[in-house]
């Protein structure tokens, strides 16, 4: 399996008498590293308040790192996985995991909108004078749709745009199934080389990956100290209702999560083991897109082939946000509060329409669904100057509407994996020699992992 055996480099076990430093923090397991850094970052923040800002680079450095990542493994991992089924699996896979984002973006707008209806934050709050924001309207769906077609490829790597980057791989991938299975001889022995040089750029990436999740618990520290110092108690605890409500939600959608894994038999625990460390990248580093270096390889762990999680993770990224979902929906309902106004069943309706269809449109990527909620809320037509009050404290919500985004696509890219034949295999099970990824259609290797 990439990127999981221990002993990739090689390198010999020292004795514990001389183990380095080095060797010593490399043996820690990364999820304890990353929970002391968080524990640190925390008090820190509280501590030395604003000034923290000054470890702001090496966080910044950490969201580059993995940035750096995220287009050269959404091109290899997909061409590689395309390649590796027959186009009738993937359009299987497509239609599924289109379904369940869909399925599970509504249901997340409706705990996020039913849990604040209940609790009613934000009534008896008093909103700033100087509030200003900007209206945002959702772009046009045809530009969104053409957006999806790259006109060219080296762009659409620059800019980040990952439909457009999954377009071109899926049409690079299918050729290479076409090429691979040619009468033609020569054709074919191209394919094969093809193949195997994505395959290998494939393992390299995620060699880098490892590396640079060394370097992760530095820039955890660094992001949650600088966010924490900065918003501070006093930005947060008016909010705390709201705050309380989203973060509620988010925990009742992880319940919703792992009961649809029960649902499919999955084992939650093994599977929440190996979610965390997505789960707390995402938590940190505010984006789903940059977290997917982190998401693919725990996709891996949990035994789920490159035919399904090299199409369902980068799509999930993008279009699939749960927590965003509850975000808008709950500070909807507080704006609503906050202005005295009334909502209307018609103005849930839009707000939830808005929500789940902004968030096709919009990336994952820090502040995004602050963006959604302008759009939500001028459709609903409310007043504006209330989400000014939401966006003093942005930063500690999208944590956890971004944590919830990762969990939510590797949830669905778990069970579509379990629903094709051939694309779970038992993550413990060592790797074949040369293994690559055949078209499974006949099922081998599908043992319902872990
Ligand atoms: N930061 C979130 C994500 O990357 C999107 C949002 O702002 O809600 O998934």
């Amino acid at each position: 399996m990439a990127g999981s055996s221990p002993s990739r480099t090689g390198a010999e076990e020292p004795t514990a008498s001389r183990r380095s430093p080095w060797r010593w923090y490399l043996d820690v397991p990364l999820i304890w590293k990353l929970a002391v850094a968080l524990v640190l970052g925390v008090v820190a923040g509280l501590v030395v308040g604003p000034p923290i800002a000054v470890v702001q680079p090496l966080g910044d450095i950490f969201l580059r790192l993995l940035t750096m990542l995220v287009m050269p493994l959404i091109l290899l991992t997909l061409i590689a996985g395309v390649a590796s089924v027959s186009p009738k699996t993937l359009g299987r896979i497509g239609g599924k995991a289109f379904v369940y984002y869909l399925v599970t973006t509504a249901f997340a707008m409706t705990i996020g909108i039913g849990v604040a209806l209940l609790v009613s934050p934000g009534a008896g709050l008093s909103l700033p004078g100087d509030a200003e924001v900007d209206e945002e309207t959702a772009p046009p769906l045809a530009e969104v749709l053409t957006g999806i077609v790259p006109d060219n490829i080296f762009s659409a790597l620059a800019e980040g745009e990952v439909l457009a980057v999954m377009f071109f791989a899926l049409a690079v991938g299918v050729a290479l199934a076409f090429m691979q299975d040619s009468t033609d001889d020569h054709l074919a022995g191209l394919a094969m080389h093809l193949r195997r040089f994505v395959d290998g750029g494939v393992e390299l990436v995620f060699l880098v990956i490892r590396g640079v999740l060394q370097y992760s618990p530095i820039g955890v520290f660094a992001l949650i100290a600088v966010v924490v110092g900065e918003t501070g108690a006093d930005a947060l605890l008016p909010l705390a209702s709201l705050t309380g409500v989203v973060y509620g939600s988010i925990i009742l959608q992880i319940v919703v999560y792992a009961l649809i894994l029960l649902l499919f038999r999955a084992p939650v625990g093994r599977f929440f083991r190996e979610a965390k460390e997505p789960m707390l990248t995402g938590f940190v580093t505010r984006s789903s897109s940059g977290t997917l270096p982190v998401t693919i390889r725990a996709a891996e762990r949990l035994g789920v082939r490159k035919g399904v999680y090299s199409f369902t993770l980068p799509l999930g990224a993008t279009i699939n946000m749960d927590g965003t979902a509850i975000y808008v929906g709950a500070a909807t309902v507080f704006i609503a509060n906050v202005t005295g106004t009334q909502l209307t069943l018609t103005q849930l309706a839009t707000v939830a329409a808005v929500g789940v269809l902004a968030s096709v449109g919009t990336a994952g990527v820090p502040g995004a669904g602050l963006i959604m909620l302008t759009m939500a809320v001028t459709a609903a037509g409310l007043p504006m100057a209330p989400v000014a009050l939401v966006a003093g404290i942005d930063a500690i919500l999208d944590m956890g509407r971004t944590l919830c985004n990762v969990a939510g696509d590797l949830t669905g890219t778990r069970i579509i994996a379990k629903s094709e034949p051939g694309m779970l295999v038992d993550p413990d099970a060592p790797p074949e020699v040369g293994e690559v990824d055949e078209a499974d259609e006949a099922g081998t290797g599908q043992s319902g992992a872990g």
